[in-house]
């Protein structure tokens, strides 16, 4: 939908504009559509620090700038009517810097369009689709922090129909979201207990990011109408599964022909395909911050069977970091199997972008694939270990000019900046005393 009389004539009432904060959490305004007039032409004003607001409401910065705005432009092209309030509808914006009227550096879609447009200079159009496992958990006094997977039984992996989702739930947020234009193509129940995956259908790089930021907020909402949480954590349950973001790439000409996808070649894939996954695993440490950007994440690095720990590639080796899958032709692709659903889908997006045109506009070659299980050895073939916690993934991505660059510095100083505030809280927790220490020394020693 593009017009507000359109969108007049479709019952909607209320343009609700939202953006991503560097955490990939949803913030906005809701403006009454009959009033919209001047939002639509001249965007909503924000106090820019709302990029730097913690996960428990501490500003980290912004004092340095007096608090100052930033706009919301709104794209109407991108409405898309809510399926849970069918009179609102949602609307993308752009971060705009007052001061310049350029894009606000803090706009990680801003990143995403920049990188999309600099490989379509390149005659290169990037295509995505992110597959991403989430857990449903039920308050519980005996969960951690209150919380466990809603359901116990062990025959839920990778059933489907009422022994996978009794409730019916996941197939209404199937619904919900083809509804809400989304593309959901396909959902089962996953390994963990009570947790699922739904696929969205693969597109143009900015637009099937923009669809999986909204997919991770209408999933969180339809379970908190359930009185249940849908999360995207990496670790959310002890000796459970791990949930991942995978995402999937590859980069087509302007006529839609997948460039990956080369016949002559012994294996299939062309240069370019190459020299994309070769700049994602020359980026790869850099890029684990953004992919994996919570303290969580690390455990599922650490404890994860199907969670890299190495930068390697693969033919369909689910143990390599970038798996090639086994497709080819139209859906010639690899799947980045790092990070997990707590990323800022903007933010992973435009670094594997900025990863893997760096590696084009640089020629990089692949190393040697990774074959059987890459664990076993031998180690020369493993390829550089992946950083193994928040803060040496901050330094990678900090210490990598390069990406930087691409992603922009007052990006990732921003995040950086943001995430440090958060590993020194999680520092101060773990000075806490515990349980653990009590039980274990107090009586004894
Ligand atoms: N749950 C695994 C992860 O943490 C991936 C399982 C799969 O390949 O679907 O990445
Ligand atoms: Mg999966």
């Amino acid at each position: 939908m593009t017009s507000v009389k359109e969108l007049e004539a479709a019952g909607v009432r209320i343009l609700r504009l939202v953006y991503a904060d560097l955490n990939g959490i949803q913030r906005g305004k809701d403006v009454a559509l009959a009033k919209s007039d001047h939002a639509i032409e001249h965007g909503k004003p924000f106090v820019e620090a709302v990029m730097t607001i913690d996960l428990r409401h501490n500003i980290v910065c912004g004092e340095q700038d007096g608090f100052r705005d930033f706009v919301a432009m709104p794209d109407l092209s991108t409405a898309r009517i809510s399926p849970l309030e069918p009179d609102v509808a949602l609307v993308m914006c752009s971060l705009i810097e007052l001061s310049s009227g350029d894009p606000s550096p803090l706009d990680a879609r801003a990143a995403v369009q920049r990188l999309s447009q600099r490989l379509q200079s390149h005659g290169l159009y990037p295509v995505i689709a992110a597959e991403l496992e989430f857990y449903l958990l039920e308050h519980s006094p005996t969960g951690i922090g209150g919380l466990r997977p809603c359901l116990q039984g062990d025959s839920g992996v990778y059933t489907v129909g009422t022994t996978a989702d009794p409730g019916g739930l996941i197939r209404r947020m199937f619904d919900a979201c083809d509804a809400f234009g989304l593309g959901p193509t396909a959902f089962s129940h996953e390994y963990g207990h009570a947790q699922f995956e739904i696929n969205l259908v693969h597109g143009d790089a900015l637009e099937t990011t923009d669809r999986t930021f909204l997919f991770k907020s209408l999933v969180k909402e339809i379970a908190a109408i359930e009185g249940l949480v849908a999360t995207f954590i990496g670790l959310p349950a002890d000796n459970d599964e791990c949930s991942g973001l995978h995402l999937h790439l590859s980069l087509n000409d302007e006529n839609g022909r997948n460039l990956f996808d080369d016949p002559a070649q012994a294996d299939g894939l062309a240069i370019v395909a190459r020299q994309f996954a070769a700049g994602i695993i020359d980026h790869a440490r850099a890029i684990t911050g953004v992919l994996n950007p919570t303290v969580n994440a690390y455990k599922r690095i650490a404890l994860g069977g199907l969670s890299p720990k190495f930068a390697n590639w693969g033919y369909d080796n689910r143990l390599a970091m970038l798996r090639f899958c086994h497709e080819r032709g139209p859906a010639t692709r690899f799947e980045i199997r790092s990070g997990d659903g707590s990323a800022n889908p903007y933010l992973a997006t435009a670094a594997t972008l900025a990863a893997g045109l760096d590696g084009i506009e640089r020629g990089l070659e692949l190393p040697s694939p990774v074959t059987g299980n890459p664990y076993e050895g031998p180690d020369e073939l493993l390829g550089a270990p992946l950083p193994s916690s928040l803060p040496d993934a901050l330094d990678a991505l900090e210490a990598d000019v390069t990406l930087v660059g691409l992603l922009g510095v007052g990006l990732v100083s921003t995040f950086v900046r943001n995430k440090r505030y958060e590993v020194a809280r999680w520092e101060a927790e773990l000075m806490r005393l515990t349980a653990w220490e009590i039980d274990e020394y107090a009586e004894k020693l």
